[in-house]
């Protein structure tokens, strides 16, 4: 296995939370790699690619360092870290918030009622930036590990720490009362890499791959019959990123509807058309989508 400098390199967690979405998301986007445990680096038999499996806290000076032109990491490590590195693109997995909880049975309501009292976290300068922002003295306890412990123990009255469904929280008798940062997986790149136009040019491939499976994964294709003088009202009840595809049906006055629907209106735009005689509607997932 030989490390290919002419290759563009890539950072992604090795093992935790983001490394099978990162694995699975350049699967997805026909990247053709071997990964097995223990492994730290994998070239891609179809792209001039090189993948380094690293700890997600590393991966910010990586990609700041130029040791890799790319990484995906949590914006929480990134944010955490300070690095000089360019943000690209959000990619839809990994998503949670930074938060402060405070105990359950505690009378802390809001963040302002922690003046001067001690919070414990792993991301001491954004919680720094935070308070300074709302201009509340705290004392910030560092702790790399189980900080939602840090209460019972007296080590800490609130906590800051990251949160997705909430059940350590739950378990831990904590409440969360403010987001500090809201956070998911993030393309980074580094600056100058950028600026190669070799590397910026296969950068650009990635990510215009990357973008049809995000925005594949956020529509659905709906397939539907009317009869023909529901198409205007249908038409303006579609959201608009494209005139649908209508075709005659067999049947006298009645036509087939195929469009692109968004997951966030997906519900309501179902519950319209149903209202204008629409029938037979069939939802499928789309699996890429390369627009313009
Ligand atoms: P490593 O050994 O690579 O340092 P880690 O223990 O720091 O791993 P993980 O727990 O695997 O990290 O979390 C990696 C990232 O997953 C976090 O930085 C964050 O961006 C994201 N994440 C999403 N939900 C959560 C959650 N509930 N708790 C922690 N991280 C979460
Ligand atoms: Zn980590």
């Amino acid at each position: 296995m030989k490390f290919n400098s002419e290759n563009l390199k890539i950072a992604v967690q090795k093992k935790g939370r983001l490394a099978e979405p990162s694995r699975q998301i350049l699967k997805s986007i026909g990247l053709d790699f071997e990964h097995y445990e223990g492994r730290l680096f994998s070239p891609c038999r179809n792209f001039p690619l090189d993948i380094l499996f690293l700890r997600d806290d590393d991966i910010p000076e990586y990609v700041q360092d130029g040791v890799t032109d790319l990484g995906i990491v949590g914006l929480n490590v990134v944010q955490e870290k300070a690095a000089q590195v360019v943000e690209l693109d959000p990619l839809g997995f990994g998503t949670c918030t930074l938060s402060i909880a405070v105990p359950r049975n505690s009378s802390f309501r809001s963040v302002y009622d922690l003046e001067n009292k001690r919070i414990a976290t792993s991301y001491p300068r954004v919680l720094k930036r935070f308070l300074e922002m709302k201009k509340i003295k705290a004392r910030i306890i560092e702790i790399s590990g189980s900080v939602e412990i840090t209460p019972s123990l007296d080590v800490a009255d609130a906590i800051c720490d990251l949160v997705s469904t909430g059940s350590t929280l739950q378990i831990n008798e904590l409440e969360p009362i403010e987001i500090v940062l809201k956070s998911e997986a993030f393309l980074i790149a580094n600056p100058q890499s950028l600026k190669e136009p070799k590397r910026r040019e296969l950068t650009e491939r990635l990510r215009v791959r990357l973008q049809g499976n995000l925005r594949a994964r956020r529509s659905k294709y709906v397939m539907m019959n009317a009869p023909n003088e529901a198409l205007e009202e249908i038409r303006k009840i579609l959201p608009g990123m494209k005139s649908p595809t209508v075709m005659p049906l067999a049947e006298k006055d009645m036509v087939a509807i195929h469009s692109v629907v968004p997951e966030e209106v997906f519900w309501d735009v179902m519950e319209k058309l149903r209202k204008t005689g629409a029938s037979d509607i069939l939802v499928v997932p789309i699996e890429k989508m390369v627009t313009e």
